[in-house]
């Protein structure tokens, strides 16, 4: 079974856009603000797909580009103008940053009510404890395409590769809170096979193209593969599809999987906060 991550987010942002024009007929549409730095292609590429995904289902969108010499107080100051403006829902600022801008600082200053990616350490701490309100788009996305396509993960083995905040250590939580057993590997695991062939849910977020293939895997294991990496002009992901496809019971494609899934993930984060500013206001 492939897991269609673009068909069902498709039919995810339909329901969303249902709702937001309910909400449309009492309330103001809801907001996302995105802060780009820089033309990388990837990250110009990745802009373009939430703006369009946002007007879809008729969320507000609103760009702030800056160039590649902006310095961090003037991304701080612009965050903090965002921060104030009680029109803004949801604020994202697109990552990777140019390397003299302070990632970190300028994650943490986003608002944590308007933190519609989920990097805020407040809402980490929250997912932590198992009581998140915004979780981080990728993995969130992730557990709600294994529902869409009716995959129970309780009491399941699921085996991440990367341990990365945004993808591998927040989806090892929400996989643990619904019922899996886990193991999560990194570049210092020995013998990696080892621990991949266990997973009965594997989930690879590395970055290295076709890092996982047939020998690595157990027979009829649902993968999830969130790698994204350009070979030839094409897009591939950490796992060999080809090689693995017959091999699986689900898998998601690159493109077409993970990718979608993320982007519904921060338009329903966005609305969620949305729905807190606009709605908890007006009781
Ligand atoms: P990072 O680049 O932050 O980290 C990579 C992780 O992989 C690290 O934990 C690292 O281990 C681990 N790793 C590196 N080499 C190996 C190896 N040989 N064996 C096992 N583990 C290894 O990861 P991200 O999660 O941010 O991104 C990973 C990939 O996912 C990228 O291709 C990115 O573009 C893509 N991505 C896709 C998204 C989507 O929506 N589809 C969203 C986010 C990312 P260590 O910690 O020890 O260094």
């Amino acid at each position: 079974m492939i897991l269609n991550g673009k068909e069902t987010a498709i039919k995810l942002n339909h329901e969303l856009q249902l709702k937001i024009q309910q909400d449309m007929q009492q309330f103001r549409p809801p907001h996302l603000a995105i802060i780009l730095v820089g033309s990388h292609p990837a990250s110009l590429s990745y802009i373009k797909g939430k703006l369009k995904a946002a007007e879809s289902v008729g969320i507000k969108a609103t760009l702030h580009h800056f160039g590649d010499d902006v310095s961090t107080l003037m991304i701080y100051d612009k965050i903090q103008e965002l921060n104030q403006d009680e029109q803004v829902d949801g604020m994202i600022l697109q990552l990777p940053l140019p390397k003299h801008l302070d990632e970190a600082y300028l994650t943490q200053a986003i608002d944590v009510t308007k933190d519609a990616d989920g990097f805020h350490v407040l809402n980490q701490g929250l997912l932590y404890q198992g009581k998140s309100s915004v979780k981080p788009a990728t993995p969130y996305g992730m557990t709600l395409l294994l529902n869409a396509y009716n995959i129970d993960v309780l009491g399941k083995h699921a085996v991440i590769v990367g341990r990365s905040n945004i993808v591998g250590f927040p989806i090892a939580r929400l996989l643990m809170d619904l019922g899996a057993t886990i193991t999560v590997c990194h570049s210092k695991t020995k013998d990696l096979s080892y621990h991949t062939k266990q997973a009965d849910i594997l989930v690879v977020s590395v970055g290295k193209p076709h890092l996982i293939d047939k020998n690595m895997i157990k027979k009829d294991a649902i993968i999830l593969d969130v790698g994204i990496n350009k070979v030839d002009g094409k897009l591939v992901g950490d796992v060999n599809f080809n090689d693995v496809v017959d091999h699986v019971s689900a898998i998601t494609p690159v493109p077409g999987g993970v990718g979608p899934m993320t982007i519904h993930a921060l338009l329903l984060n966005t609305y969620h906060l949305y729905e807190k500013h606009v709605k908890i206001k007006t009781k």
